[in-house]
């Protein structure tokens, strides 16, 4: 990569000292227009930055910690026939979706999956009838019908606290666990927040599109490589600190120190919260609120590769109404996609946070109870599997922001707003309403840059 332009401070691994290169080495605008840009994170909102800056005439330096680029998109290659996404894997809503011409110019293959082709079970591994179905959706709008009320009349509240009419503690049992089901399959699986901490006025103000979801049959990863391509990436710099005090903003990683006229902070908020670099001077009391209060959620997949499928192979997805509350509710096949037999388990909120705590082997046994009790103590183990812990990743610290009680919309443009006319802000947690997303991500990227440039 191309370092030469940047004022590279050259830390003083060995010598105490710092080095700065000298001045014909630094960037040289030349037109006077050509400026000098850091860009922290290589996740897609960085990268979409650093793509359109550069495609502007500028320079850009992009920084990433971890030793690889895509950040909370990361395809797996395990296994060679079948390229998994450990992070995001859909286009939501791929008919107007800003990544659908995307993936349409780079020639990506994609697949489609539809929610309405499912199947749903019972704890005690039966499958729905119609009747449990139309049960099911009187409940859903009942469910849906409250939570609409409230927006419009109560203080905010969590959605569990918001429902207590329904589920409060004279409620049956059975309507409890239904709703409970409702909660986590499309709440919290959606959302990555618990039911115990999603706002209710702003839980879903989010933006979409439409048509269905579709994956890329080669994972994200062909996205990643098609913006990442001619960008100077420096991988395995960890930022530490940030002193936006003076003109020339100084980044601070354990293996060099970096200046330019304008850097894009693109770290997840999972990594503000937890700390992050340290910004000389402080960041704006709004930013350091807006960090504090909208919540960063988790959602944990894990993928079971089996000999063949035993379970319907007409299906994408595999729902279960399970005896404790998020366990197992939520299973992707892939056979009808890919023709693999593989199904993805999907954890989210608080049962993904416990996952975290257990050994591979535990999640596993945990997973295939819940797919005995559904098919039969006959179904074999799965030959392999791929687990997730994206909490206890030190570069994510979770898995997509939500709207938590205590926060509101005007907290992610906070989030968003530059300061100093220096330090820049993009990421998905950044986005109003198109937050939690790949797409979200990728034009709160483009955003910024047009900001910036
Ligand atoms: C399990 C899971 C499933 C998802 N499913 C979907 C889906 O199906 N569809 C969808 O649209 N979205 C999905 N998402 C959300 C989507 O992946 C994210 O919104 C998006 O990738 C975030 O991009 P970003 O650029 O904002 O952040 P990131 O991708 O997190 O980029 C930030 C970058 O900063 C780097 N970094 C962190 N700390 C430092 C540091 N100190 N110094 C330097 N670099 C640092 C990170 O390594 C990372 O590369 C999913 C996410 C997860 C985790």
């Amino acid at each position: 990569m191309n370092r030469r332009r940047f004022t590279l401070l050259l830390k003083a691994v060995l010598g105490g000292s710092a080095l700065t290169l000298p001045s014909d080495a630094r960037a040289a605008d030349g037109n006077g227009e050509r400026r000098r840009f850091i860009v922290i994170g290589a996740g897609l909102s960085g990268l979409a930055a650093a793509r359109r800056l550069q495609s502007l005439g500028h320079e850009v330096l992009v920084l990433e910690g971890r030793d690889r680029i895509g950040g909370r998109t990361h395809t797996s290659l395990q296994w060679s026939d079948l390229p998994v996404d450990l992070g995001a894997s859909w286009i939501h809503e791929s008919k107007g979706n800003p990544l659908t011409p995307l993936a349409a110019e780079l020639g990506a293959k994609l697949l489609t999956t539809r929610y309405d082709d499912s199947i749903g079970y019972h704890t005690d591994g039966s499958e729905w009838t119609a009747a449990d179905e139309r049960l099911l959706d009187e409940l859903r709008d009942r469910v849906y019908e409250i939570l609409e009320v409230e927006q419009d009349t109560g203080a905010d509240q969590t959605l569990r606290q918001a429902l207590k009419s329904l589920v409060g503690s004279g409620a049956p049992a059975e309507t409890r666990r239904l709703v409970d089901f409702i909660l986590s399959s499309e709440m919290e699986t959606e959302y990555s927040g618990s039911a115990d901490q999603l706002s209710t006025y702003w839980y879903d103000h989010a933006d979409g599109y439409s048509g269905p979801d579709q994956l890329f049959a080669d994972g994200f990863r062909v996205l990643v490589d098609h913006l990442s391509a001619g960008l100077n990436i420096l991988t395995g710099k960890i930022v530490t600190a940030i002193d936006w005090s003076q003109p020339e903003v100084r980044v601070v990683t354990a293996s060099g120190e970096y200046t330019a006229e304008g850097v894009l902070v693109t770290l997840p908020l999972g990594v503000l919260k937890t700390g992050g670099p340290v910004f000389t001077p402080p960041l704006s009391a709004a930013k350091r609120k807006a960090i504090a209060n909208l919540g960063m959620g988790l959602l944990n997949k894990c993928y079971l590769r089996f000999p063949s499928a035993f379970w319907p192979d007409d299906v994408d997805w595999i729902e279960y109404i399970p005896a404790t509350h998020g366990e197992w509710t939520e299973w992707v096949s892939f056979t009808k996609a890919t023709g693999k037999p593989v199904l993805l388990g999907l954890l989210a909120a608080d049962v993904a946070e416990k996952m975290e705590t257990l050994s591979d082997r535990e999640i596993v046994a945990g997973a295939m109870a819940v797919l005995r009790t559904i098919y039969g103590d006959a179904i074999p183990d799965p030959v392999e599997y791929q687990i997730t812990r994206w909490n206890s990743d030190p570069f994510a610290r979770g898995s997509y922001s939500f709207n938590a009680v205590n926060s509101t919309p005007a907290m992610r443009s906070a989030l968003a707003a530059p300061l100093g006319g220096r330090l820049f802000f993009a990421g998905e947690a950044t986005e109003k309403t198109l937050f939690a997303s790949a797409h979200g991500a990728y034009l709160s990227g483009l955003r910024a840059a047009d900001e910036m440039g």
